[in-house]
């Protein structure tokens, strides 16, 4: 049975419910350890990230949660670290790594935002050619731990979040160079990668990231993983994870 998820965003970011919803569900649930890692702000995007001036009042907001349900749930204060945050991470219980963005010369390209988007990004930054925006993203994501000194590296894979509609290859040989790459840096930490199921919960894939190849080599090269839901709402929470489990049981 599983107990516990550390990727869960509220009202302080994108997220649909309050703190404290997240947490009477997650009692629901029957968790018995919970982790809130909100987005940090980031100085180009506003919209989905905590408000700068608002940081404290969510560290605090968390941290009287921690105390009202100490007997019935451990709850942490975490974060979701942008790349390109630069905000401090010391106050919090645990750091996630990710990156949402690729900052080609001074713009910064969402990797997640739609198809749409993607494709308007591949014709104007990468020539027509997906598989260059890939190796960007990849080439960050290299470096997301160095960046942020994370505990645990979010969605590895995020730039697949649309590839269920074919918008690039994954079996070429460039896109399993530019993970391997990345992988291959990221393993040297002997950190935690995330199995997410946020964007199965939302409809946008089938499988979680990393992608089932992705997996294997890191498993194979003696990665540690948690299963994390990147809830935003509440009935997302532990989306999955009775299915996937056997996947981190080794
Ligand atoms: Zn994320
Ligand atoms: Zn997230």
């Amino acid at each position: 049975m599983i107990l516990s998820d550390f990727h869960l965003h509220t009202t302080f970011s994108d997220g649909k419910n309050t703190p404290e919803q997240m947490v009477q569900k997650a009692l629901e649930l029957g968790l018995n350890k919970m982790g809130f890692s909100d987005h940090s702000p980031t100085f180009f995007d506003k919209s989905y990230c905590i408000k700068k001036e608002n940081l404290n009042l969510y560290r605090e907001t968390i941290n009287d949660l921690k105390h009202k349900y100490a007997d019935k749930i451990k709850i942490y204060c975490g974060i979701e670290q942008d790349f390109y945050s630069d905000e401090k991470t010391d106050d919090y219980d645990y750091v996630i790594g990710s990156v949402h963005y690729v900052k080609v010369s001074e713009d910064y390209i969402a990797v997640d935002e739609s198809a749409d988007s993607f494709k308007a990004a591949v014709s104007k930054y990468f020539d027509g050619d997906a598989l260059s925006f890939a190796e960007a993203y990849f080439e960050t994501v290299k470096r997301v731990l160095e960046e942020t000194n994370a505990d645990i590296i979010g969605h590895f894979d995020l730039i697949s979040k649309f590839n269920d509609q074919g918008l690039f290859d994954e079996s070429d040989k460039r896109y399993i160079a530019a993970w391997k790459g990345a992988a291959d840096e990221l393993l040297k930490y002997k950190k935690t990668f995330e199995i997410n199921t946020g964007a199965i919960s939302r409809g946008y894939k089938k499988e979680p990231y990393p992608s089932k190849d992705i997996l294997n080599y890191l498993k194979d090269n003696g990665a540690k993983f948690v299963l994390s839901s990147d809830a935003h709402s509440t009935d997302a929470i532990c989306f999955n994870f009775d299915k996937l489990k056997d996947l981190i049981i080794r």
